[in-house]
């Protein structure tokens, strides 16, 4: 039996910047994965946006997190060398029910601490953006992009620099939660059995499943996980936008935006598709080319010029989205520990979806006050 400090289960970019804190705490800590490399589930397959924070319901963790992760981002990306560009962002409205719900979003940024935004009218939009079909945007000089593999590597260079160990093809089968440590039954190829006294589920899609699988913890502290696939359309031809372009956002996501990837390449997405996978590991990845049409129509309510037959099936992610017992929709992180569900040193991450990216190093701070409460 291995005894340690810490283990943090996955290696997403959650994971990954979790176990980087613990052990410049100073904290002995393992990074168990299941899969043969890191961060190959929801952190390679989403927008790679750093979001400036300005939906967020005021005082919910996804504003905090997301306003303080962003400034903590940018810093990192340029002390690290990690590639990035702070491009900005227009969120486009027309008609007069979108530009009041642009109006709405101002006002909540500003609530959320984000006070750079700009408004632009038709003339001014124009100016910047000809090709642009819109009578009102709001642009968020703070928005960004940045390499998501490149951030994940540099966080796993630190973690091993101060000391932690990374473990893959180790899937944690079951917590056995609670006394002076917890103990888990790990499988794979080596299967053993891990006491620690800190454990943090970082298992983003599966984390609601491994805490079903924790022995000690009670069923009512653990969401239902649901799952909205989103799905991404790339362009094969050039854009003529060098900012990301927002519609005014829709139920459970964003909208069917476009974004930039660090070599100028425009994809678009992701749009909502909810799914029911028989089991979480049943996810099917592959975008339907079915679905281009409804993207056609979505993006040419902002692009017009979108040239015919351009868009080509891409790859898609998973939102970990969260049901609670009542059958509502959680909307926020959902960060719980010992303070809430009583077990000390155990930590689990529920619904973390879109800004996680950008929060990462503000949830991995987050994680450390609330073990040390
Ligand atoms: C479509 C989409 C677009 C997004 N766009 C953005 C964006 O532009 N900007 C932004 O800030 N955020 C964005 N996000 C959110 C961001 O991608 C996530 O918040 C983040 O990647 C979550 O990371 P994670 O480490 O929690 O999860 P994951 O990356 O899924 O990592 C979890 C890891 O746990 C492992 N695991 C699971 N079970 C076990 C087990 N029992 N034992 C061992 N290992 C296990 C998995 O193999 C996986 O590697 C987007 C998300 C989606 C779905």
């Amino acid at each position: 039996m291995e005894r340690i400090d810490a283990v943090v289960i996955g290696a997403g970019v959650i994971g990954l910047a979790v176990g980087r804190a613990l052990a410049r705490e100073g904290l002995e800590t393992i990074i168990l994965e299941r899969a043969d490399a890191f961060g190959t589930a929801t952190s390679s397959r989403n927008s790679e946006v750093i979001h400036a924070g300005l939906y967020y319901p005021s005082g919910s963790l996804k504003a905090r997190l997301c306003v303080a992760g962003r400034e903590r981002l940018y810093a990192y990306c340029a002390e690290r060398g990690i590639a990035h560009r702070r491009c900005g962002k227009l969120l486009v409205a027309s008609g007069d029910a979108q530009r009041a719900r642009l109006v709405q979003i101002h006002a909540q940024a500003q609530r959320n601490g984000v006070d750079d935004l700009q408004w632009l009218d038709a003339a001014q939009l124009y100016a910047l953006e000809p090709h642009l079909r819109a009578n009102a945007a709001l642009r968020s000089p703070s928005t960004g992009i940045v390499d998501s593999h490149a951030l994940m590597l540099a966080l796993l260079g630190d973690f091993e620099a101060a000391g932690g160990a990374l473990a893959l093809r180790s899937p944690v089968e079951t917590i056995d939660a609670g006394g002076a440590a917890h103990r888990l039954q790990v499988g794979g190829d080596v299967p053993m059995t891990l006491e620690a006294r800190i454990a943090v589920n970082a298992a983003g899609l599966w984390a609601p499943g491994l805490a079903q699988r924790t022995a000690g913890l009670a069923p009512e502290h653990v969401p239902r996980a649901r799952y909205a696939k989103g799905n991404y359309f790339s362009l094969a031809a050039r854009v003529p936008f060098t900012q990301l372009i927002y519609p005014t956002p829709e139920a459970a996501g964003l909208g069917v935006h476009l974004t930039l990837d660090l070599a100028g390449q425009a994809r678009f997405g992701p749009d909502v598709q909810w799914i029911d996978p028989a089991t979480p590991d049943a996810i099917d990845y592959r975008v339907d080319a079915g679905r281009a049409a409804a993207f056609e129509a979505a993006i040419r309510s902002y692009w017009p010029g979108l040239p015919e037959q351009a868009l080509q099936p891409a790859y898609s992610g998973v939102r970990p989205k969260l049901e609670a017992a009542d059958g509502s929709m959680l909307v926020d992180f959902v960060v719980q520990g010992p303070a809430e569900h009583g077990i000390g040193g155990l930590l689990n991450l529920y619904g973390i979806e879109s800004p996680g990216l950008t929060a990462c190093l503000a949830i991995a701070d987050e994680v450390v006050s609330r073990l040390a409460t």
